[in-house]
C-alpha cells in the first residue's frame, strides 16, 4: 500500500524531503499556511555551494557570487574597523529567498509533490503513542508520517506529549530578534569603503547591526538582538546607521519585517512514532550566526533517505532513528561546540566590546584565520579553540567572562563524546538518558539571567 506523508509547513528542509520522497514513490502533501505568492522572506541570503551538491540540487548560475569579506566596526570614533580577508577569491551563493523557495517548489512539483496553501496547522494529532496527522483550521488530515517543517515556532513540535521527549521552550538567549529592511541607494552617494559592515554597537540590547552594500540598486540593513526590538529602537538605530552611511536612501525597496532566528543546539530528539522535525523547527541553524538554509537541505536529504530506507513504511521512532544518528554524526559535534561559543555572548558587555577593540583582543591575524576557514563556526569547532581562548583570556579583564571562556574549552571537549554516546538503536529510556546529558552540557554554560520562554505559535 502506498504510504502517505504530510509535510507541515513549506520550510526548506521539508520541501527538499518532500521532493526526494515523491521521487521515491511516496505520496507527499505539503500543507502551508501562507498563500504561494507570500512564501519566502523578501530578502537575499548567503549559503555555501556544498549543501546544494549534498542534496543533488542543480545550482542556478544566478546565485553564484564572489564572497564579500565582513568588516567589524566599533562604536568608538577613533578605532579602525577590522576586516576579514580571503586568501583567494572565493564564491558562495547569494540567494533571493522568494526565488529560491519557488525554485524548490517547482522541482518538488515536477517530482509529484502535492501542495496545499492557506492551510493553517494548529496541532499534531496523537493517537496512542503515535503522531497520526495534523489538525488544521479546515479539519483533520491523517498521514503515516508527519514531517515538521513549520519553522522555529512550530505548533506541531511544541504540542508533542512529554513521552515523545519533546522540547517546548527555548531560552532567552537561544534565539535572536531581527528586523530586516532594504533601501534604495542614494544616486551619486560615495561608495562605502567596506561593503559588508557589521556594527557591534548595541546600546540597550545585546546584538549587532549590518549594512550590506553589494547590490548597485539597494542596501540591505539588518538589526539583530537578544532583546525584543521595539519600533522606536529600530527607528533610532536606522537613523544612526544612515548618519554613517550616506548611501542608504529613504525609499524602501523590500519592506521591513520582524523575524526570529534560532541560535542554539539542534533539537535533542528529532523523531517520534509518525513524526520527524527538520530545519528551524528542529533548531538546525549555525548557532553563531543563524544560517540555516544549508543545514535544511542536508537534513532534508538525510531524512528522506532514512524514510525511503524503511521499506515497510512503519515510520516509527525506531526506523526514523537513523536520521537522528546521521544528523548528529555529520553535524552534531560542530553545532554543539558553536552553541557553547554562542552561550558566551550574553556574558559580553558593551564595555567589553570597547575594551576588545582598543586592546586588540581580536586582531587582524585572527580575522585572517577566520577568512581562511569557513567562518566563525569552523574556527570555533577546530583545534585552535583552546590556544585562541588562552590568548584572549590573557588579555581581557572581565573576570566572569574569563571564567565563562575557560568553561567553554572544558565543555567543548565533551561534544564528541556525547555524540559518540548517542544510542545506536532507539530505546526510549536510553534516549531519555542521552537527552539529559546532551541538554545539561548547554544548561551549565548559561548566563544567570538566561531564562526559558515558550515561543511557539507566534
Ligand atoms: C533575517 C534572517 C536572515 C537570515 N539569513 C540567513 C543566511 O544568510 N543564510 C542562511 O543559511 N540562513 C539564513 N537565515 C535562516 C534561514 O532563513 C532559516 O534557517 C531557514 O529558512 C530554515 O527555516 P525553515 O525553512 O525550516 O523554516 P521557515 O523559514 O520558518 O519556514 C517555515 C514554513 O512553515 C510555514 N508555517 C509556519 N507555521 C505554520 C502552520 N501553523 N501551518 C502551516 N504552515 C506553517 C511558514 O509559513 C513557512 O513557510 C536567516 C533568517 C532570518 C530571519
Amino acid at each position: 500500500m502506498q504510504r502517505r506523508v504530510i509535510v507541515a509547513g513549506a520550510g526548506l528542509g521539508g520541501v527538499v524531503a518532500a521532493m526526494k520522497l515523491a521521487q521515491g514513490g511516496v505520496d507527499v502533501t505539503v500543507l502551508e499556511k501562507r498563500r504561494e505568492s507570500e512564501l519566502g522572506p523578501d530578502q537575499v541570503d548567503s549559503m555555501d555551494l556544498a549543501p546544494m551538491n549534498y542534496a543533488g540540487i542543480e545550482i542556478p548560475e544566478r546565485y553564484i557570487k564572489t564572497k564579500i569579506p565582513l568588516s567589524f566596526f566599533s562604536r568608538l570614533p577613533d578605532v579602525q574597523p577590522l576586516s576579514m580577508s580571503f586568501r583567494e577569491e572565493s564564491f558562495n551563493l547569494r540567494i533571493d529567498r522568494k526565488d529560491f523557495i519557488n525554485y524548490l517548489i517547482s522541482l518538488a512539483r515536477k517530482a509529484g509533490v502535492n501542495f496545499e496553501f492557506g492551510r493553517d496547522i494548529t496541532a499534531p494529532l496523537i493517537l496512542g503513542d503515535r503522531v497520526v496527522g495534523v489538525e488544521t483550521q479546515f479539519g483533520r488530515v491523517y498521514a503515516d508520517l508527519v514531517i515538521d517543517a513549520c519553522g522555529m515556532n512550530s505548533p506541531v513540535r511544541a504540542q508533542l506529549p512529554d513521552f515523545m521527549l519533546s522540547e517546548r521552550t527555548v531560552s532567552k538567549y537561544d534565539y535572536l530578534h531581527a528586523y530586516r529592511i532594504y533601501f534604495k541607494r542614494v544616486p551619486g552617494a560615495p561608495e562605502p569603503e567596506r561593503p559588508y559592515a557589521i556594527y557591534l554597537w548595541y546600546p540597550g540590547s545585546k546584538g549587532f547591526n549590518w549594512v550590506l552594500s553589494d547590490d548597485p540598486e539597494e542596501v540591505d540593513v539588518l538589526l539583530v538582538s537578544f532583546a525584543e526590538l521595539e519600533p522606536e529602537f529600530v527607528d533610532e538605530t536606522l537613523s544612526q546607521l544612515r548618519a554613517v552611511n550616506p548611501h542608504i536612501g529613504e525609499e524602501v525597496t523590500r519592506p521591513g519585517a520582524y523575524h526570529t532566528i534560532p541560535l542554539r543546539q539542534p533539537l535533542s530528539v528529532l523523531v517520534a512514532d509518525g513524526y520527524a522535525a527538520v530545519g528551524d523547527s528542529a533548531f538546525m541553524t549555525l548557532p553563531f550566526k543563524g544560517s540555516g538554509m544549508g543545514l535544511c537541505l542536508m537534513a532534508g536529504t538525510m531524512l528522506a533517505e532514512t524514510v525511503l530506507g524503511d521499506k515497510d513504511g512503519f515510520y516509527t521512532a525506531e526506523t526514523l532513528w537513523e536520521y537522528q544518528r546521521r544528523f548528529f554524526t555529520e553535524q552534531g559535534s560542530a553545532r554543539m561546540t558553536e552553541t557553547l561559543g554562542k552561550n558566551i555572548l550574553p556574558y559580553i558587555s558593551l564595555e567589553d566590546i570597547d575594551y576588545g577593540f582598543k586592546n586588540g583582543v581580536l586582531t587582524q591575524k585572527d580575522l585572517d584565520a577566520l577568512g581562511a576557514s569557513a567562518g566563525v563556526g569552523s574556527m570555533i569547532s577546530n583545534v585552535d579553540l583552546s590556544s585562541f581562548i588562552g590568548k584572549i583570556t590573557g588579555i581581557i579583564t572581565n573576570a566572569t567572562l574569563r571564567k565563562a571562556l575557560t568553561g567553554l574549552v572544558r565543555r567543548a571537549s565533551k561534544a564528541d563524546r556525547i555524540v559518540s554516546a548517542l544510542p545506536e538503536k532507539y530505546d526510549r529510556e536510553e534516549v531519555a538518558k542521552w537527552q539529559k546529558r546532551y541538554l545539561e552540557l548547554f544548561e551549565e554554560s548559561r548566563n544567570s539571567d538566561d531564562t526559558s520562554v515558550t515561543v511557539f505559535g507566534s
